[in-house]
């Protein structure tokens, strides 16, 4: 057999990601050719960590925390959603030799909520705890659906209030600290949906939210996962949400969309998801 095509995943920390698992069981179900290996780039590495795995033959890359905007400077061109996001996952080296940047984190996290867990998100008030790179991606996919509010609060203001500027022509973001949430003149209400898109977890820590976001309501998704109950799902548990989810399904049908950029071809994620936890 030929040599595989390489992929791989950038990130620090790395060893938490499950992406080479993913991407070898969509390989072995499409018959696709490839291997898929995860890379742990600190950030002085980051440039010299994609030349060298390109140069290397590298076709493609997946980027995660805390790397997202940071790779932007290194490509060449940006899709729509990815510029739309301002934040990069995916990395495809064109025929032509240039750098690609695009985002499947929104389309992943869409594509859970709705496929997957059958939600009616356009008929819901959605909470987005965090303002990094994979917030801004989520943020922008769910603003074009429009839901009946969205809001996005962040331990630092500005980046939430940067997020709902930027993204203001494809639809209303309000935008929040963290402390302002339990503010009662600014009336926050209740919502539908939390979602937790901060990398506290990964510190096995939850940031300081406020309990009056969580009732009996709600239904809580936390984009971190983990083999273990993580530390959003078990405060969400214990602040007596409806539901709680950890997000396997995001990761598998972002992932999804990222080999389909690759491959051309689109992986089925039923029996995939099958395998991880939920
Ligand atoms: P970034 O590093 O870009 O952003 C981190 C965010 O978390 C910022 O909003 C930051 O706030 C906030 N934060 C970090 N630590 C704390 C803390 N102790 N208290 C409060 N807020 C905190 O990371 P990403 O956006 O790339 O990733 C975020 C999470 O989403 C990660 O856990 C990642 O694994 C997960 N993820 C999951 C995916 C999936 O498919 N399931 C896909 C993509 C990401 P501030 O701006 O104030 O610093």
């Amino acid at each position: 057999m030929s040599e595989p095509d390489k992929y791989a995943v950038i990130g620090h920390p790395i060893n938490h990601s499950k992406s080479p698992v993913i991407h070898k069981l969509f390989g072995e179900q499409t018959g696709e050719n490839i291997s898929y290996e995860a890379i742990d780039l600190p950030t002085e590495e980051l440039h010299a960590g994609i030349t060298r795995f390109i140069a290397l033959g590298g076709r493609g890359l997946n980027v995660t925390v805390p790397h997202k905007q940071d790779v932007i400077e290194l490509m060449d061109s940006m899709t729509l959603r990815a510029e739309v996001a301002g934040a990069v996952n995916t990395i495809t080296k064109l025929e032509d030799g240039s750098l690609q940047g695009d985002n499947t984190d929104g389309i992943g996290l869409v594509t859970d909520l709705t496929a997957n867990l059958g939600l009616d998100i356009e008929n819901m008030r959605i909470l987005v705890l965090g303002a990094g790179g994979a917030a801004r991606g989520i943020l922008a996919s769910l603003a074009e659906i429009r839901p009946d509010e969205l809001m996005c609060a962040n331990r630092r203001l500005e980046r939430a209030l940067e997020i709902r500027d930027e993204l203001a022509d494809i639809g209303r973001i309000s935008a929040r600290s963290f402390e302002e949430l339990t503010d009662e003149e600014a009336e926050v209400g209740v919502f539908d949906l939390v979602i937790n898109a901060t990398s506290a977890g990964l510190e096995g820590n939850v940031a300081p939210f406020p309990e009056n976001i969580v009732t009996a309501e709600t239904l809580c998704y936390d984009l971190s996962y983990s083999m273990r109950e993580t530390p959003f799902v078990t405060w969400a548990k214990e602040h007596g949400c409806k539901q709680a989810v950890q997000g396997w399904g995001m990761l598998v049908e972002q992932a999804a969309e990222s080999f389909y950029i690759w491959r051309d071809i689109r992986p089925d994620t039923t029996d995939v998801r099958a395998k991880l936890p939920t």
